[in-house]
């Protein structure tokens, strides 16, 4: 049986345990949330757009409660727990503003196809499973369903097994916002239901954020099945500081990209590549910034790093730091986990790294910086391109030309520089190699899940354009 549980990582205490569906309760919330895409299709993107709007007020009317039990999930400090509500309630927002744009007919051109007009229409393909990771909570889950809901699809959640709270009131907000019964279903099943649902004819694609082995396995379904999915993956991200840097704010910058979040997310930074010259400037700045943080209790205000979120998860990191040192690595900071309860874990920074130690090429998920040293721009993109993921990367220079050559080389689905990378509505976020394909956020999120129909009107058609229609 699947353990779907809520375990406070600051204590280890189990507070709330769950029964996983059966497979007749399965059965029957892939039922409504089908029949609730027959219902949602046919409404109106503004009649969306109000529910949507709705959902986000009351993420923010109830960010305090929400952010609370997120915390005790799975560690992270409330304040950071507080600013992903708030950061929900703004995406759900965006897409309530921009759907109707993004869902707007595309005229082409008629002439070249023979047409006496042509067009793209944007139309929903029926029931998404989202499988969502629980690191951001909310946040992951968001970005998938605000989209997906405005363009008419339902969602169908299976959230990761330590936080089956934080996806009950999910289903919860959407249903109070008056978003049709069944419109936005949380299932509790643990990742062996994945098949089932995935090869359920009524599910019609896929989208992951998680772990590599879980996009394989994902992939490997779907790709029986014939089944769109989209896949956000692990991620080393490089962060690159060249000697036209300024050292001090890369290295302020480089502590809270490696430890938002308890050091427990995709998109941090976790190799930090730094040219020879600023090498022992930086290392010095970013080891005292990383030793300075202060560890603890996440509801404390004054913590800046929590628990991580599991104790397999904090073993894994701190395995994964012992391979360094057993193998001549250097720790200029932290690298042994408090005693006591919780699931504590220094931040940490272990630079004379190898190929063949873990942390060269593997991700390390919690607050631990690898320290590499280089001596030229050519060999800063061979490290920072040297794993076999591609999510997002960082590059630290004043210099407008290698600025240029960095957004170009580095071989990820985002480049950040002078700043730290962060997802944004705005903005299209994925990765490239491992870290998975396909696209969340912006129009290309939304269109993920939409099927793009091309339309093709000859002679005899009435005169009425492309553009008036958004579904
Ligand atoms: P995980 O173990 O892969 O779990 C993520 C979700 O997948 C959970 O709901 C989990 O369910 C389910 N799952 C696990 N194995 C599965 C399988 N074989 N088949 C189907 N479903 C499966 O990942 P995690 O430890 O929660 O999250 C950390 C990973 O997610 C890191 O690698 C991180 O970089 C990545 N991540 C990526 C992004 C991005 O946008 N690219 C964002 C955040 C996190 P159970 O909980 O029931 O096992």
């Amino acid at each position: 049986m699947p353990h779907i549980a809520t375990t406070n990582p600051a204590t280890g205490q189990v507070l709330k345990t769950y029964e996983a569906m059966s497979a007749e309760q399965l059965d029957g919330a892939i039922e409504r949330t089908d029949l609730a895409y027959q219902q949602l299709r046919t409404t109106t993107v503004d009649q969306r757009a109000r529910w949507m709007t709705v959902a986000a007020d009351l993420l923010d009317a109830e960010r305090d409660e929400i952010a609370r039990i997120m915390t005790t999930e799975m560690g992270k400090t409330y304040a950071s727990a507080q600013a992903e509500v708030t950061k929900c309630a703004t995406a759900a927002r965006f897409y309530a503003d921009r759907a109707p744009g993004f869902l707007a007919d595309e005229p082409a051109d008629a002439d070249a196809v023979k047409a006496t007009r042509a067009f793209i229409r944007y139309q929903p393909i029926g029931v998404v499973l989202a499988v969502m990771p629980w690191n951001f909570p909310l946040w992951q889950v968001m970005r998938f369903a605000a989209p997906a809901l405005m363009a008419g699809n339902t969602g169908l959640l299976k959230h990761a097994s330590n936080v089956p709270q934080t996806a009950l009131l999910l289903e919860d907000v959407f249903r109070r916002a008056g978003f049709p019964e069944g419109a936005f279903t949380t299932v509790l099943v643990g990742s062996d239901a994945v098949e089932t649902i995935l090869a359920d004819p009524r599910v019609r694609a896929a989208t992951l954020t998680g772990s590599e082995p879980a996009g394989r396995s994902i992939a490997q379904i779907a790709g029986r099945e014939l089944k769109k999915t989209v896949l956000e993956l692990g991620g080393s991200d490089p962060f690159v500081v060249m000697p036209s840097a300024d050292v001090d704010r890369a290295a302020e910058v480089a502590t809270t990209a490696r430890c938002q979040n308890n050091g427990q997310s995709c998109i941090a930074a976790k190799r930090f590549i730094v040219h020879t010259d600023v090498f022992d400037a930086f290392a010095e700045k970013f080891a005292a910034n990383m030793a300075a943080l202060r560890v603890g209790d996440p509801m404390d205000p004054d913590t800046d790093v929590g628990p991580l979120a599991s104790e397999r998860g904090r073993d894994e990191v701190h395995a994964q730091v012992r391979d360094a040192v057993d193998n001549g690595a250097t720790v200029l900071c932290g690298g042994e986990p408090p005693t006591g309860d919780g699931w504590f874990y220094p931040p940490t920074v272990v630079t004379d790294l190898t190929p063949t130690m873990r942390m060269w090429s593997e991700e390390v998920f919690g607050p631990v910086a690898g320290l590499f040293r280089v001596s030229s721009y050519s060999e800063a993109i061979e490290v920072a391109n040297g794993t076999n993921f591609g999510l997002g990367s960082n590059a630290w220079t004043r210099d407008p030309a290698e600025q240029e050559r960095f957004a170009t080389d580095l071989d990820a689905g985002n480049v950040f520089i002078n700043g730290m990378t962060t997802s944004y509505p705005e903005l299209p976020f994925g990765g490239v190699k491992n870290s998975g394909y396909g696209r969340e956020l912006s129009a290309l999120g939304m269109r993920e899940f939409c099927n793009t129909k091309t339309v093709w009107v000859g002679e005899g058609a009435a005169s009425a354009g492309a553009g008036a229609h958004a579904e």
